[in-house]
């Protein structure tokens, strides 16, 4: 899903209720596409007076909506960046960002609500997501207007996939094309290229794709649609 800010602000309600005691007070909510994580509670840290220590102060949860991830993922991550925002806006110390505290906090929030909040940076998992990306092939299912299917695997950079998206469309009868990010060894004997060449098939249905994930393309943008019966982690 992609979470919008409604959704957010509604769930932050919720958790805050069920898991802090209603004692959050509403925090304003910013949707990002920038790369590299999946949440963050901003805020500033201003000193009061020359001995009396710092207090935090304009809080703002940033949500990340450039990766279509499940639900589950969205709820974790708005309940991580809330334990920051519960230590961060009670001045709380903790023995480092996500440190004891924080780690009690999650360790009991999962407990008590079935959830699977991590310690591990969202910044790490990202890149360890992509890195993972960077092993698979890119394959598109082609549905011709005569009822056909075909295979076509091409090169793994966005220029290509929108390129042979829209050049495919332009030059064959076709129905659809569908997406899928694979690391399935199954489509190693097609060769990857841009060529407009497609690879008919008998039998669609046997291939390896349920596990694949799925790749929204449209003529501008290409967007990762996880598969959640993928282990592939964020
Ligand atoms: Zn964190």
């Amino acid at each position: 899903m992609i979470p919008t800010v409604e959704y957010i602000q509604k769930r932050f309600d919720e958790f805050n209720v069920r898991y802090f005691g209603g004692q959050l007070p509403p925090v304003p909510v910013k949707l990002s596409h920038a790369k590299g994580f999946l949440g963050k509670m901003c805020y500033t840290r201003r000193k009061q007076g020359l001995f009396r220590g710092y207090k935090n102060e304009d809080f703002q949860l940033r949500i990340n909506v450039r990766i279509d991830l499940p639900e589950t993922v969205v709820e974790d991550t708005i309940l991580h960046e809330m334990i920051h925002y519960f230590i961060a806006y009670n001045n709380y110390h903790d023995t480092s960002t996500h440190g004891q505290l924080f780690r009690r906090e999650m360790v009991r929030i999962n407990a008590e609500g079935a959830h699977h909040i991590t310690i591990s940076h969202r910044l790490n998992e990202t890149e360890q997501a992509q890195a993972h990306l960077h092993k698979g092939r890119i394959v598109a299912l082609v549905h011709f207007e005569d009822g056909q299917t075909g295979v076509k695997v091409v090169p793994k950079q966005i220029k290509h996939i929108l390129y042979w998206h829209k050049a495919a469309l332009r030059h064959f009868p076709i129905d659809a094309i569908n997406w899928y990010y694979t690391d399935d060894g199954y489509f190693a004997k097609y060769p990857s290229s841009i060529a407009l060449r497609v690879f008919l098939i008998s039998d669609p249905a046997e291939l390896p794709l349920t596990n694949a994930h799925r790749l929204l393309v449209t003529d501008r943008q290409v967007r990762l649609q996880v598969n959640p019966r993928n282990n592939l982690r964020w």
